[in-house]
């Protein structure tokens, strides 16, 4: 089942967002984000057989405390263009 934060779920705190965060390949699954991510907005998901994080960009802010937590250095963000 999946969980979101409160907040996020009432606020949908994706539209607040400048960076999106970017989950590459160096992905390992570890799950290190999700314990720091305020919008509890990351899932592991299997594809390939094969563990990778996954946001959900609904409730992502954007803050990038995933992408410096990551210990593969996983993460890479991007300006959002869509504002
Ligand atoms: S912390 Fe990094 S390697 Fe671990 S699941 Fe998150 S993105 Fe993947
Ligand atoms: S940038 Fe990362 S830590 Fe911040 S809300 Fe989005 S997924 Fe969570």
């Amino acid at each position: 089942m999946i969980k979101e934060a409160g907040s996020s779920i009432r606020n949908k705190t994706g539209s607040w967002r400048t960076f999106r965060p970017i989950v590459t390949d160096k992905c390992i699954g570890c799950s290190i984000c999700i314990w720091y991510c305020p919008e509890n907005c990351i899932r592991i998901v299997e594809k390939d057989g094969k563990k990778k994080a996954a946001v959900n960009y609904e409730h992502c802010k954007g803050c990038l405390l995933c992408k410096g937590q990551c210990p593969s250095k996983a993460i890479e963000s991007e300006k959002e263009t869509s504002k």
